[in-house]
């Protein structure tokens, strides 16, 4: 990455940015910093500057964020056609790092809250789909695996069109395939099961992330809800329907907090566990009881309670009850077909 980093700075470091931004107003906030909408007194357009916490640790890694934007917008995307952010320029100002984009509209769970968490008309999810699919793509190609993609990190805007355009931003935590350092990644109920069960991970983990939001943008609220890993992977393995394979539950560094091994076959199983692994996921008593013996360090201790009150509205079980319009049913059915394919357990499918 060193080489990628001094490729960036002899290129774009750009001494007359200094002091050329006012500050209008705040646009966002993360963990990285803040982003303020601001006005770039030479061209007199808006820009959105993220300004990063003025420590070290943020500062490195948000410069690994200007190396691989930098590298996906020239090399990969040098026209910029494949709905991925613009960086413009960076710059320290008084040890925070800053980074100014082209301004782009509201996020997408902005959205999906002001539409009251009822999800968007098919017609835009599948409009939204294709645009990240697309932006997945050339993030793949160049070997980059996003990792944290989620609604916040999906800003709508209007293009020269006036269609509605969707942007992929937030490169903040993002790695190189095959240089992957950080085990705790991508944010809970977007988090693939890879990443939760501690096994190598790829670029697939977006793809899985992409699933979470297509059906997210349908339904309206997250797919995976989840107030711990826990249960995020029980919801996981509700909804697919048959628990992670044996391959990877076997190789996993994280299995023992979530599965039990029970030997080769374990036949009362409950309906969610596959006949014949010899895993079966821990009860919730059982979770209970280990953790009731583990210090209660207030970081881990999740309190839990039950969800199924609110996923009662979901698509497919009206489509189950064949509640739907003819038109909006073969859509329906197509859609879960297409999320059948994203949510796989198996990383190499
Ligand atoms: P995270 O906690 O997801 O890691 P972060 O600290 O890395 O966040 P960003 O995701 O880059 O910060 O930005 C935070 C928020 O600021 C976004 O969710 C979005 O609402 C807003 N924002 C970021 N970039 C832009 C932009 N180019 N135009 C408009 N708003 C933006
Ligand atoms: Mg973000
Ligand atoms: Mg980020």
């Amino acid at each position: 990455n060193s080489d990628l980093i001094l490729y960036v700075n002899m290129e774009l470091v750009n001494e007359k940015s200094y002091r050329r931004y006012i500050v209008e107003e705040i646009l966002g906030q993360g963990t990285f910093g803040q982003v303020a909408k601001c006005r770039d007194v030479e061209t007199d357009n808006y820009v959105a500057v993220k300004v990063i916490k003025n420590q070290p640790a943020f500062y490195q890694q948000s410069l690994t964020e200007v190396s691989l934007l930098s590298t996906l917008n020239r090399t990969f995307d040098p026209h910029d056609e494949h709905h991925i952010v613009r960086m413009l320029d960076f710059f320290a100002c008084k040890n925070h790092l800053c980074i100014s984009f082209e301004m782009l509209g509201q996020n997408l769970y902005e959205l999906l809250r002001q539409n009251g968490l009822r999800g968007l008309q098919m017609k835009l999810v599948r409009s939204f789909s294709k645009q990240i699919l697309d932006a997945l793509i050339v993030t793949k190609g160049a070997g980059i695996i996003h990792c944290d993609l989620k609604p916040e990190n999906i800003l709508v805007t209007q293009n020269a069109k006036t269609d509605t355009e969707v942007k992929v931003i937030d490169f903040g935590s993002a790695c190189m395939e095959g240089k992957t350092i950080y085990s705790y990644i991508q944010s809970r109920y977007y988090r693939s099961p890879e990443v939760i069960l501690g096994y190598p991970y790829t670029t697939a983990i977006d793809m899985w992330s992409f699933g979470c939001i297509v059906a997210e943008m349908y339904i309206g609220i997250p797919l995976f809800l989840g107030a711990s890993e826990y249960d995020v992977l029980r919801r996981m393995i509700e909804i697919v329907g048959v628990q992670p394979p044996d391959d990877l539950l076997r190789e996993a560094k994280n299995t023992k907090k979530f599965f039990k091994h029970v030997g080769s076959i374990y036949p009362g199983n409950e309906g969610h566990d596959s006949i014949g692994s010899p895993y079966r996921m821990l009860t919730e008593e059982e979770v209970e009881a280990r953790e009731s013996q583990k210090p209660k360090v207030g970081r881990w201790y999740f309190p839990r309670r039950r969800l199924d009150s609110l996923i009662s509205g979901y698509p497919w079980k009206n489509l189950e009850e064949g509640n739907l319009p003819e038109t909006e049913k073969a859509d329906c059915l197509a859609l879960v077909d297409f999320l059948r394919g994203l949510i796989e357990f198996d990383p190499n499918k």
